[in-house]
Parts: C-alpha cells; sequence; structure tokens
C-alpha cells in the first residue's frame, strides 16, 4: 500500500494542470495549489499516507458526511421528511430545484440540504453548542482532539455567504425552519470551516467503511444500515453535478468539499482521504478525483466488482 501511495503522489506531483483554487473566499484562494495528500486508513487497523497528509486543510463539504451521521442519530428517519435522497444534477449552490420541489432539498449534500440538516441538529440549541457537538463527535471518529474550526474561514465564508443565505431564508418561507435562519447559517458555515488533514479524514470516514463500528474502539457510530445508507448517498450525491463522473471513473462513495479535500469509502477495506486544493469546473479536486481513480484502479477496490 505504501509503494502505491507514493506512486500516486509522485504521478500527482507530476502533473501540470492542476485544476483552479476555489476564489471565493481569500482564505482559500491564497492556499498553495501544489500541495497534495492521501491518506489510506484500512479496516484492520493499518495507516498509509503520501504527501503533506498532516497538512489542515478547510474540509468545506466533507462535513456535510458528519452533519447527516448526526442528524439521522438524532431523528432517524424524520430526517428524510426534511430533505431528499435524490442525486440533484445541479450545481452545489443551486436554487431552481427548491422552488419546483417546495423547499425541500434534493439531498442533505447539496448546500440547501445540509443547511436544512444544520437546522435539524440544532434542536433549539445555539449554534456555539452544536458546533460544539459536531467537533467532539469529530474527535472522537478522527481519534484526533485537535481538530479546530479555523475562524478566518468561517468569518469569510459568513461575509460572502448570500447564495446560502438566500436559499435558506426561501426554504424559511415554506415554513420549514425550526431556529432562527441566522443561527442555522451561523452553524453551516462554522462546520464547513473544521480544519483537517488528510489523516484525520482518512481516521474519521472509518466506521463508513467498518459497518458503522469504529474500528479502535468498537463502539457502534451508527447501524450497519445506516453506514450502507450514508455510503449510498455519497455515492449518488456526493459530487454534486459531478457524482456520475466521479461513480464511473472511481467506483467508490466520496464527498468533495471546496477545501480540495474529497472523503472515498471502500467498504469493508478502508477509509480513504486525498487532498489537492486545485479544483475542476464543478468543484470538485481535479488531482484528488485522479488520485481516486488510480487507487481504486491498483487495489480493485470497487462497490461495482469483486
Ligand atoms: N462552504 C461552501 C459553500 O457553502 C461549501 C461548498 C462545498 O464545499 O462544496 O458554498
Amino acid at each position: 500500500m505504501q509503494d502505491i501511495l507514493n506512486e500516486i503522489a509522485k504521478e500527482m506531483m507530476a502533473i501540470k494542470d492542476k485544476g483552479k483554487v476555489a476564489s471565493y473566499i481569500p482564505s482559500l484562494a491564497n492556499v498553495d495549489i501544489n500541495q497534495f495528500a492521501i491518506s489510506v486508513s484500512l479496516c484492520n487497523g493499518e495507516h498509509y499516507h503520501a504527501g503533506c497528509a498532516n497538512t489542515l486543510f478547510s474540509i468545506q463539504s466533507i462535513s456535510k458526511v458528519f452533519t447527516l451521521t448526526l442528524a439521522l442519530g438524532k431523528l432517524g428517519e424524520n430526517v428524510w421528511h426534511r430533505v431528499g435522497r435524490e442525486p440533484s444534477g445541479d450545481p452545489f449552490n443551486s436554487i431552481v430545484q427548491l422552488e419546483h420541489e417546495h423547499g425541500k432539498p434534493r439531498n442533505p449534500f447539496i448546500n440547501a440540504g445540509a443547511i436544512a440538516v444544520a437546522d435539524l441538529i440544532m434542536q433549539g440549541h445555539e449554534p456555539k453548542e452544536t458546533l460544539a457537538e459536531i467537533l467532539q463527535f469529530i474527535h472522537y471518529i478522527s481519534n484526533d482532539d485537535s481538530i479546530l474550526i479555523d475562524e478566518e474561514v468561517a468569518k469569510s465564508e459568513l461575509a460572502t455567504g448570500s447564495r446560502n443565505a438566500s436559499l435558506a431564508h426561501f426554504m424559511a418561507s415554506f415554513g420549514h425552519f425550526i431556529n432562527p435562519v441566522d443561527k442555522v447559517l451561523g452553524t453551516y458555515f462554522h462546520h464547513c470551516s473544521i480544519a483537517m488533514s488528510t489523516k484525520n479524514l482518512a481516521n474519521a470516514g472509518l466506521f463508513l467503511a467498518n459497518n458503522g463500528i469504529h474500528p479502535s474502539s468498537g463502539y457502534p457510530v451508527v447501524s450497519s444500515e445506516r453506514a450502507k445508507r450514508i455510503n449510498a448517498l455519497m455515492l449518488t450525491c456526493g459530487h454534486y453535478d459531478g457524482s456520475g463522473e466521479f461513480a464511473f471513473r472511481v467506483g467508490l462513495p466520496g464527498k468533495s468539499g471546496v477545501g480540495g479535500g474529497i472523503l472515498a469509502i471502500a467498504p469493508g477495506k478502508a477509509s480513504i482521504a486525498v487532498w489537492s486544493p486545485g479544483l475542476d469546473i464543478i468543484g470538485n479536486s481535479k488531482l484528488g478525483t485522479k488520485a481516486l481513480e488510480l487507487l481504486a484502479e491498483k487495489t480493485s477496490w470497487s462497490v461495482f466488482a469483486k
């Protein structure tokens, strides 16, 4: 595995066209595009890394996997009254479908859906308390208590978040919101601003690769049924309007973020995190996707073949 990761990292470093870093906020626009990291945490307890696997980056929409997990834990199947489970085929921040579908977002991984999930997990609590709960959960599943929210990123998200605010207010206009819209947005912007390394992320995803069980403690984070469902959503909706392409090329459930990270799950085998800040036109990490494609090829990991 170490040889495979070294090879992939070397190959990625040599590629000239690395895509474009997200430019909507300075803290993402200023990230050095030449960085690359890959981490693989195997279900048998082994860990492998290549590149700058300890460097922290903004996990952005990858956080939506963790907030969905929390929401399902708190509300169970009732989550699906607020958000759907269908791929959107639209960009991550699209407002178009919301009007047709009466304020019910297509899935929990597009922005509108994740904002609705943030509303669900708050349950009348203040954003600070909810964020503490999200962080505590991430600390536990990553085995790392040092993971924090990057306040600089959160501030910029808030300052440039007109589209997300529009999505939230539009949903609220249908009478769906439980908590004040501003507080929900504050929670959403902050959980998107959590900073993690690929090492952290690969560990955090392990329960999804391991039938819902946290491997080092043996504690069931979610039931195996639920882990399977979260993986299914990652596969069908984890890359916005690039989800079909990702499934075709990589063949594993994955969730991307505009910070350039991708968390991918090889059920029964491993949790994989990659980071390369340059994005393709849809907003998914260009080299991250390529690296996962290579890894899947070299390991024969796929949910579509044995
Ligand atoms: N914070 C970003 C936004 O809401 C998340 C988008 C992403 O990572 O895809 O615009």
